[in-house]
């Protein structure tokens, strides 16, 4: 079977290598649709795993179950997780999926981006879910980047006449700006420094975004915002500069939540005088579990975000360096997404 073996975002190579076998509980899942996300074109994310098979935002068919499979027969369409919690550790207690131990080790064989792909018995029982007859393969493809974004915005708590500010309007931050217009806010504000995003954020239904490029992006926000601040403020860069803008946006009792991998190398600087003062809640927002997927799977049925609109380019396995060439372009390109089998 073909799997694209990624070295570097730019270091992209399809291979020839055997289909992984089911074992116990085990699906063996064609894959139909694999999305790219930025961290599979983040070169230091990448090095932290290469050479690898990447690839978590997937829909396929089910070609094979293995014994004791009961939940999913061959040629059901899926959504599958990359990664699976226990259910019964005091992580999954809580809701923290992400922090289960069992949540990292459990990851599709050999990983999203090859033809057949084996999925862990454990993600099967968790978070493996029939896409809907009405959901194509690239919606399904959605699945995980929109559970992201349904963390990050109950994480920022938006709530209905709040004024929110997306920081980085690409496919996340597009995502995160329905999402939040849908949870009631009343003034939805984006920020990026590309000139073709910031047309296309407002077709997504954003109602002014900013180039932050220009001095004074806080003042800006204060400006559309009848002087407060964001209420919430979501951000999906993570360079410093954008960090300390998204921060100093905030209104009085604001959250800001931060959305995307960050290098170890990272440092921001923070004056925490005046966030503290005006008493805002700084959080993260790493990944999504199983609660989300089926909130995102939701979404998708509902209509409020469609790969229809996200995704502007689709290229077959055979082309996946190219793929990763175009996720990195930026400008008019959202969503990629890799398209496998028939
Ligand atoms: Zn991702
Ligand atoms: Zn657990």
């Amino acid at each position: 079977m073909k799997a694209v073996v990624v070295h570097a975002p730019d270091r992209v190579e399809v291979v020839e290598r055997p289909a992984p076998v089911p074992g116990p509980g085990d699906l063996l899942v064609a894959m139909r649709a694999v999305g790219l996300c930025g961290s599979d074109t983040t070169a230091w994310y990448v090095a932290t795993k290469a050479p690898a098979v990447l690839g978590h935002e997937t829909a396929g068919v089910v070609v094979e179950a293995g014994p004791g499979v009961t939940a999913f027969r061959p040629g059901d369409r899926v959504f599958v997780h990359h990664h699976a919690p226990c259910g019964s550790c005091r992580a999954c207690a809580r809701g923290d999926s992400v922090m289960c131990p069992a949540w990292k080790p459990n990851r599709l064989d050999p990983g999203g981006l090859a033809e057949l792909v084996r999925v862990d018995a454990a993600a099967v029982a968790a978070d493996t879910l029939k896409l809907p007859d009405g959901l194509g393969f690239d919606d399904g493809a959605l699945v995980e980047p929109l559970a992201c974004a349904v963390k990050a915005v109950a994480r920022a708590r938006v709530l209905p006449g709040d004024s929110v500010l997306v920081v980085g309007t690409g496919s996340n931050g597009v995502l995160l700006g329905l999402l939040a217009r849908r949870a009631g806010a009343a003034r939805l504000l984006g920020s990026d420094p590309d000139p073709a995003r910031r047309r296309l954020a407002l077709g997504f239904g954003f109602d002014e975004v900013f180039d932050p490029a220009e001095p004074g992006l806080p003042a800006r926000v204060r400006g559309a915002t009848g002087g407060g601040g964001a209420d919430a403020v979501l951000v999906v860069p993570t360079a410093e500069q954008a960090v300390q803008a998204a921060v100093a946006s905030a209104a009085p009792g604001g959250r800001v939540v931060f959305y995307s991998p960050v290098s170890p190398d990272a440092v921001w600087r923070l004056a925490p005088s005046e966030p503290y003062f005006r008493d805002l809640t700084l959080a993260f927002s790493y990944s999504s579990g199983p609660a989300e997927t089926r909130a995102a799977l939701a979404l998708l049925e509902e209509g409020v975000v469609s790969a229809r609109r996200l995704v502007t380019h689709r290229l077959p396995i055979e082309r996946a360096a190219e793929a990763f060439r175009l996720a990195r372009a930026g400008g008019e390109v959202l969503k990629v997404l890799v398209e496998i089998g028939p």
